[in-house]
């Protein structure tokens, strides 16, 4: 696989815009960002397959801010759609109704209600035929679009509506986020990638990359959702470099199963820096700070990114002969 890229800068983002301006998303939200870049990378020629979930509503028939295709599933069904588009487009162009420049981009689409809870089981049935298709997560961490109720990817002592800080659990969410990204190392896909809207470069060259790789991609991107997490607009991109510089979301990929940090902090900038943007964090400072759980989430992070230190020292000792 070649290593060479031609997103070097934040200059080489195509200017190609594939979503209109005006489109039903709130303001400020990180998905539809995602989307967006999304696009830009892989260019025109996509397939959208959509769960259930907010990006739902800004393609509602007849409407449709994308110049590109979109098909719209219910929640648990996405992968499946995926299917069919991709075994269509392979029988067209094997019996020559299709040339194989008009071949489409099969992209998966939804938030983390159906990429970790939902649409899992679909997802693994996808990943075990070796589906060729990308799955783009926009992980917001709840059910954005009916409410921002808990899913399992809602992080520890975050409030949700499901999930409200009371008297008997005042830090909110007593679960943990699932591991998304090793869920889908495990069952063995091909490449697997976090992204983070605030590092564009990044983002497009882990799209570029999987653009040569054939078979099931994951891209889990980490979109900030003022709406939910409460936060003005503006600082969607500020929320989400923090929650990169606090390390709380690491940018890594693994192609066939060998994990690489893409960004390393050079120090990490403390987590309540990162906290204390969000509403949903809110009752971890007011009306009195909560040491407790704040260092819980501290000490889960050190102990993330002194494992990966481990891991790469033991990777860079050479093996005894
Ligand atoms: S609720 Fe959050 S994820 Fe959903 S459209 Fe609004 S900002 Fe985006």
């Amino acid at each position: 696989m070649s290593t060479a890229t031609k997103f070097k800068t934040l200059k080489d983002i195509p200017k190609e815009e594939y979503i209109a301006p005006g489109n039903t998303m709130c303001a400020g939200c990180g998905g539809i960002l995602a989307v967006r870049i999304f696009h830009k990378a892989l260019g025109p020629n996509v397939a959208w397959v959509n769960a259930a979930g907010c990006m739902t509503i800004s393609v509602s028939y007849p409407l449709s801010p994308l110049k590109s295709n979109w098909l719209y599933t219910a929640f648990a069904s996405a992968p499946a759609g995926a299917q069919g588009i991709r075994d269509a487009l392979d029988v067209l162009m094997a019996k020559g109704k299709l040339q194989k420049s008009e071949d489409l981009k099969v992209v998966v689409v939804t938030g983390d209600g159906a990429a970790y809870d939902i649409g899992f089981q679909s997802t693994a049935g996808a990943i075990q035929r070796d589906l060729d298709f990308y799955y783009l997560c926009y992980d917001n961490e709840a059910y954005g679009n009916t409410g921002f109720q808990m899913s399992s990817s809602t992080p520890y002592a975050s409030s949700s509506k499901t999930t409200p800080v009371t008297a008997a659990y005042p830090y909110g969410n007593t679960g943990r986020k699932k591991d998304l990204f090793e869920a889908w190392r495990a069952m063995k896909a091909p490449y697997v990638a976090t992204l983070s809207n605030s590092h564009g470069v990044d983002f497009l060259r882990k799209v570029e990359k999987g653009e040569g790789i054939r078979g099931p991609k994951l891209y889990i991107d980490f979109a900030a959702c003022p709406t939910g997490w409460g936060f003005d607009p503006k600082y969607s991109i500020e929320v989400e470099k923090l929650a990169v510089q606090t390390g709380v979301w690491p940018l890594k990929e693994s192609v066939d199963g060998v994990v690489r940090h893409t960004y390393v902090p050079r120090a990490l900038t403390p987590v309540r820096e990162y906290l204390r943007t969000q509403e949903r964090y809110g009752h971890l400072f007011k009306p009195v700070e909560k040491p407790e759980a704040i260092a819980t989430i501290q000490r889960s992070v050190n102990d993330y990114w002194a494992k990966v230190a481990a891991e790469e020292s033991t990777q860079a000792t050479p093996a005894p002969a």
